[in-house]
């Protein structure tokens, strides 16, 4: 089905249940959702995950009103398919935008979030939500992939990461010495490019205005915000404000600017009376850029970073806040993902989900309302098109593994490895040998999931069109 039909259809659907000359008072019971991602934060650069110097004021009270969730992970390690996945519910194998070849879009890609899938912004803006995206989207920087041709109203943004067209300063110092290099990234409003470079020492805060504006200006009916920081990728800016704040140093004084950031957010829920009314849900697109030394951050308790299946580079610090309807102070170890927040969406919007696909998530109402368990027992763990690792309740199987970004080869394990993240969330200790029924299992779940995949063409392998 072609993306315009579903969301008449789906404008249908939900004028047949009511909705479609749904009163204001009807409206207002439907919630806002604000998804606040940022862009290689670590499992532990948060004071409420553990850090121990830099100071998260604004996220440690948005965990005390609400929930932090331990077990939540992205559905990849790098930035376009984690971002794939949360917009769309589906593993990025089933929609092209992962590769073996290269890891993400670049600008020299001609590719992009494929027009038959159906993202989040489509679905909501089919049930009447106001859609709004400020930040980093790298799902494609040509005109038929960008937010304002995949649901959202409007647009502002850095399309892809804020390290690309970089002049100047091969290797790693052009990254992290701004003396040596500086990135060329355009910033766009819907789909028009404002500002080339775009500023980055002022984006966390503008996209944090932009955010805001939107909320007060759709204060009256449904809305979806999309918060998505380009912070703290390197190479890492911060406002004046910011500058040399930090215990941490410059990645502390980035990671205080988008606690602000979400500071910003929540009072202006509060201040327009909807914070009763908005599931606000923060979290990270993968883990830590190691390989950046101090430019990078922590994944905390969890072995590895960024690029990796190891548990540091897929489960992310995330907080779930919704005061009045989740318990305040919740500390949710249920295992979860950014492939159920479509499904939770959905089910809060009131929004049918497209019959003709599979998806690989499931709602998260019951387990952040209290009323009933989280319902994922299985996490698959791909880099690129090849599945790594699979999690089943406690117990993680790793079929090849490799510490990514550090010139490490691939290595095949047969039989697997096998940890339990529970008991062992640093993976440290093997326990293969005394478990192989356990192994078996897993295997099994994993034949069982692979008969699900039908591999498609890959969007980031898809060249420029030549001018
Ligand atoms: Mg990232």
């Amino acid at each position: 089905m072609k993306r315009r039909d579903f969301i008449k259809l789906a404008g249908l659907a939900l004028a047949g249940a009511g909705w479609g000359r749904a009163t204001q008072a009807a409206d207002r019971k439907r919630p806002n959702f604000v998804v606040i991602y940022a862009d290689d934060l670590g499992y532990g650069d948060l004071s409420c995950f553990g850090h121990p110097t830099i100071r998260t004021p604004n996220l440690d009270r948005m965990a005390a009103e609400g929930a932090k969730l331990t077990q939540f992970y992205s559905a990849a390690s790098v930035c376009t398919p984690s971002r794939a996945a949360l917009l769309t519910g589906r593993l990025p194998i089933r929609s092209g935008m992962c590769s073996d070849r290269r890891g993400v879009l670049f600008p020299d890609s001609g590719g992009g979030i494929p027009a038959s899938e159906v993202t989040l912004a489509e679905l909501l803006k089919g049930a009447g939500y106001a859609t709004g995206c400020f930040g980093k989207w790298h799902l494609g920087h040509l005109p038929p992939f960008l937010p304002t041709n995949n649901g959202f109203d409007t647009y502002l943004g850095i399309p892809y990461s804020n390290d690309m067209d970089r002049v100047g300063g091969a290797g790693r110092a052009g990254i992290t010495n701004p003396k040596v290099a500086y990135f060329n990234v355009p910033l766009m409003r819907d789909d028009k490019v404002i500002e080339r470079p775009a500023d980055q020492t002022t984006i966390t805060r503008r996209y944090t205005e932009a955010a805001v504006d939107f909320i007060q200006t759709h204060k009256d009916k449904p809305f979806f915000v999309y918060l998505a920081h380009n912070m703290p990728h390197v190479p890492l800016f911060r406002s004046k404000a910011f500058e040399d704040k930090s215990l941490r140093g410059l990645y502390g004084d980035v990671i205080e600017e988008i606690d602000w950031s979400v500071g910003q957010v929540l009072e202006a829920l509060r201040r327009e009376g909807l914070d009763k009314n908005t599931l606000v849900l923060f979290s990270s697109d993968n883990g830590p850029w190691l390989t950046f030394n101090e430019h990078g951050g922590s994944a905390g308790p969890l072995r590895d970073g960024k690029g990796s299946t190891w548990e540091g580079g897929m489960r992310e610090p995330t907080i779930a806040w919704w005061p009045g309807t989740i318990r305040a102070g919740s500390l949710l170890t249920d295992m979860a993902s950014t492939l159920d927040v479509l499904p939770t969406c959905a089910e809060l919007a009131g929004a049918r989900m497209p019959e003709d696909r599979i998806y690989d998530g499931a709602s998260m109402v019951p387990l952040l309302t209290g009323t009933g368990p989280g319902r994922r027992n299985i996490m698959v763990y791909y880099r690129g098109t090849q599945l790594r690792a699979l999690r089943k309740g406690p117990w993680k199987i790793h079929l090849y593994t490799r510490t990514e970004y550090r010139g490490q080869t691939l290595e095949k394990h047969d039989p697997p490895l096998l940890f339990n993240v529970e008991v062992d969330p640093g993976e440290q200790y093997e326990v293969g040998a005394r478990h192989p029924d356990i192994i078996a299992d897993l295997l099994a779940e994993v034949k069982k999931h692979q008969a699900t995949v039908k591999p498609v063409p890959s969007q980031l392998e898809i060249p420029l069109p030549k001018a």
